[in-house]
């Protein structure tokens, strides 16, 4: 009996040839040079900021190419599969600007023409050619089951062996078509294994995108390809998928990089031309001095949803892990400070080789800089959409004082030192709260900052006696004129030298007495420009800080 009778009983509804999907997905007509790359999640649900790194390196990689980036959803594995998590890798991909040009758009639905982008929508296609394996001798069905599996690891590790299934431990691999049938037909279980024509003995050179040269030996291992539910390995979608799709460059997390040999095989039994590979480092994170990978459960900065929660820009995002990929992306962006990043060249050989440092602080730096070249209309726009879901109270009183919110987040902006107070939008409101009266007035008495050494007594001495000379239509000099004659009228000076000299004969400097000005209209002593804020505010909303102020 031939191979033939037993791939006709293992799949009696495929009736398709290889080649009938080969030549329905023929090879993209692009651009010499040009790459195709593809973001695969499995769609578990939780979106984690790894993921965000691949995609956005996928992205830069085909479109600086000129060439196509797609999404595939990798649903083989069923059992973790969370309804709606299509929908929200969708939706997350959006939120951070990386659009594909190809690929799912909904659980049933994708744009291009290499669909469905959807493995578990693909069974025809991996069953065919898993068939066709069968027919030729490659691939075949194996009844071992958990139990015998795990007794041959066993026996394996005791004899100290490689472990897995191959050569002369693969039982089934050398089943006759008529024993294999006769199995099947008596109702035993089976899955589907590639019958590896690998030599351990020999190696593979191999050029990785990001590793460099590597080599390691031919993988032996029979591995599994289609599963007892019908669907297929990651090792043999991936094959069928990347090669059907015309893929010219895998990027992939390292973890994958020990199935390399297993991935070269198949492309090889398959007759496919096997695509680039890129292997990416891990994203790790310093925790009490030594490093290791961001996990799910202890780092909330490994889900996007943190980044939405606590407002950092998407694009601070972007940025940041653009300085992982590509640590001259800093120095890049020193020197373009306008430019839009899809201008930087990401190279995948300057990628580190080994971890990727994640670094919460280098972070909210890279967004403090984002956020302080954002021009204060789009600083205001951002804010109130992210306030509208995160911070209610805020929104309500940014977005009715429109204008003036507009002004407070134009402070320092223009001139050549801008300032960079917020990181994210949560930072705003403790930054920006004493413009609106609400907010001033449930701040805490603890919570209000003095100049050094000033007590109550002297700072109402000081406002009691500013409050009576404050001019509001003033310019800035002649404002600081006006401060500083108050100030000298109450003992203290603007001579610093005569300060340092005999401190004994002022009470201070005259910028203590401006710090104690800030203190009562803002209760802060780090705040944008004095005058500017004072302002915004109005004459009447100072002259009432004056006096909340001095009954206190
Ligand atoms: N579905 C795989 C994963 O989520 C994708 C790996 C790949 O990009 O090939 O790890």
């Amino acid at each position: 009996m031939s191979y033939d009778v037993l791939a006709n009983t293992i799949f009696p509804d495929i009736n398709r040839e290889p080649q009938y999907f080969i030549e329905k997905y023929p090879k993209r007509n692009l651009p010499e040079g040009a790459k195709v790359t593809r973001y695969a999640p499995s769609p578990t649900g939780f979106q984690h900021i790894g993921g965000v790194f691949s995609a956005l390196l996928d992205e830069r990689i085909a479109t600086q190419s000129g060439g196509v980036f797609y999404l595939r959803i990798e649903d083989t594995d069923q059992k973790r599969e969370v309804p709606g998590a299509i929908d929200e890798t969708i939706n997350t991909m959006h939120m951070f600007g990386l659009d594909f040009t190809e690929g799912m758009t909904g659980d049933n639905t994708f744009k291009g023409e290499y669909g469905p982008y959807r493995q578990s929508q693909r069974a025809e296609i991996y069953k065919t050619f898993a068939k066709d394996l069968i027919k030729k001798g490659l691939a075949y069905p194996c009844f071992c089951t958990p139990e015998d599996l795990e007794a041959l690891r066993e026996k394996q590790t005791a004899d100290k062996l490689t472990t897995g299934y191959y050569g002369e431990f693969a039982s089934c691999r050398n089943l006759s078509p008529e024993a294999a049938l006769e199995r099947i037909n008596a109702g035993e279980k089976y899955i589907i294994r590639l019958k590896s024509p690998g030599n351990f003995e020999k190696r593979v050179e191999f050029h990785d995108l990001v590793k460099g040269d590597i080599s390691f030996p031919e993988s032996n291992q029979d591995i599994v390809i289609i599963k007892s539910d019908g669907l297929p390995t990651y090792h043999f979608a991936h094959a069928i998928d990347d090669a059907l799709m015309g893929t010219t460059t895998v990027i992939r997390g390292e973890e994958w990089l020990s199935s390399l040999p297993i991935h070269v095989q198949l492309f090889e039994v398959l007759g496919f031309d096997r695509p680039e590979y890129a292997h990416t480092p891990t994203i790790m994170k310093l925790d009490g001095g030594s490093k290791r990978k961001l996990s799910k459960r202890k780092d909330p900065e490994s889900a996007v949803s943190y980044y939405n929660e606590v407002g950092y820009p998407m694009i601070s995002v972007i940025e940041y892990l653009l300085n992982i990929i590509n640590s001259s992306f800093e120095e890049w962006r020193e020197e373009n400070p306008t430019v839009d990043y899809h201008e930087f060249k990401v190279a995948l050989d300057k990628m580190s080789k080994s971890g990727a440092l994640f670094d919460i602080v280098k972070l909210a730096d890279v967004s403090k800089n984002v956020i302080c070249r954002l021009k204060a209309e789009d600083v205001y726009n951002y804010y109130i959409n992210w306030a509208k879901e995160y911070d209610k109270e805020m929104y309500e009183l940014v977005s009715s004082n429109e204008a003036m919110a507009k002004e407070i987040f134009n402070i320092d902006k223009e001139g050549p030192k801008p300032r960079k107070d917020f990181a994210k939008w949560s930072d705003v409101r403790e930054k920006i709260f004493f413009f609106f009266d609400e907010l001033f007035a449930c701040d805490e008495m603890e919570a209000i900052e003095f100049p050094k050494n000033m007590d109550m007594a002297e700072a109402k001495r000081i406002i009691e006696a500013y409050a009576k000379a404050y001019n509001f239509n003033t310019d800035k000099d002649t404002w600081f004129e006006e401060l500083k004659a108050v100030a000298i009228e109450l003992g203290y000076t603007a001579d610093r030298k005569a300060f340092k000299k005999n401190p004994e004969e002022f009470k201070g400097m005259v910028s203590d007495v401006a710090g104690c000005i800030r203190t009562a209209i803002t209760h802060r002593s780090n705040t944008p420009d004095l005058y500017t804020i004072m302002q915004i505010m109005g004459e009447e909303k100072v002259r009432d800080r004056f006096n909340k102020f001095l009954s206190l």
